[in-house]
């Protein structure tokens, strides 16, 4: 936004604003055009002033943000507040006065959200006022300027998403977000937004989010233990197993060895009792060994898979 600073006559407003803060913007109409704000403020003999003035595209400014204007009829106001007058407001006939334009309630919607993001003012009609809200004098400022238009346009031109702003960008769900929200939660503490309800909601969605974060993690330490003893049993079943294949190894040999005990027998038939119960214990080994692999195997077979 391009803003012609003016300046205004230094008895027209006050350097500072004895510590207060910006927390609202005050809308005015000039009852003339702009330029002839730019003649009233530059004028010492008038004491008065505004920070901006804005004549369609044009915008004007006559005193800087941090000191003091004296333009709303009330000294309080005047120290917390912005003041903005637009172009209109003089009799074009009898009774009947100019209407400040589209382009000029346009020009004070962008210039309105600036404001608003830069000082954190909410979007609000509790925080964009008329003149005649806050006077006390009695005036009819601002006439018919119509300000829930502007406060509409400074919505759609991304003033008071100050709340918004700290939404955006960060993945709640994400640990390194979440200190960072949490950070962001004890500076709203600390009052530097403005808007309650949103900093309720988001400590609420926090406070969830840390919720469902605790029994995912309960849930993912359960799992990981589980998943240890099933590791381990597999390594268990696959001991089994190799140490049952290594006594397979026994069964050819000991096949072979009893086939030379029959031939044997035969040329022995005296010592055929002997040779038998040699045989029973070698066929009775043979069938342990194979019993053993074959459990082994099924073991390994069906429990793996679990
Ligand atoms: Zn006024």
């Amino acid at each position: 936004m391009n803003i012609i600073f003016k300046g205004a006559a230094t008895i027209n407003f006050e350097q500072g604003r004895r510590g207060n803060k910006i927390d609202k913007i005050i809308l005015h109409w000039i009852v003339g055009t702009l330029e002839s704000a730019d003649a009233t403020f530059a004028n010492p003999q008038r004491v008065a002033s505004a920070h901006y003035g804005i004549g369609d595209g044009e915008v004007h400014q006559y005193v800087n943000d941090q000191d003091t204007a004296y333009h709303a009829g009330n000294f309080g106001v005047n120290l917390t507040s912005i003041g903005i007058e637009h172009e209109g407001g003089w009799e074009i006939s009898p009774g009947v006065r100019m209407k400040p334009s589209d382009k000029t309630h346009e020009t004070s919607g962008k210039l309105v959200a600036a404001l608003s993001k830069k000082y954190n003012i909410p979007l609000t009609r509790e925080h964009i006022k008329g003149h005649k809200e806050v006077s006390l004098s009695g005036t009819e400022c601002p006439g018919t300027l119509d300000i829930d238009r502007i406060i509409k346009i400074a919505k759609t031109e991304g003033g008071d998403n100050q709340m918004g702003d700290i939404y955006k960008g960060y993945d709640l769900a994400n640990k390194e977000s979440m200190k960072v929200a949490v950070d962001i939660l004890v500076r709203v503490q600390g009052g530097e937004f403005v808007d309650k309800a949103k900093f309720d909601e988001l400590q609420q969605t926090i406070t969830n989010l840390n919720g469902s974060i605790n029994s995912k993690n309960t849930e993912l330490l359960k799992l990981t233990d589980e998943l240890s003893r099933k590791i381990e049993e597999i390594a268990k079943l696959n001991k089994e197993k190799e140490t049952a294949e290594d006594q397979a190894k026994e069964v050819p040999t000991l096949r072979k060895f009893l086939e030379q005990c029959e031939l044997d027998r035969k040329g022995f038939p005296s010592e055929r009792e002997s040779w038998n119960r040699a045989r029973g214990q070698y066929e009775a080994r043979i069938k342990e060994l194979e019993n053993n692999w074959f459990k082994a195997f099924i073991g390994f077979i069906t429990r793996k898979g679990l």
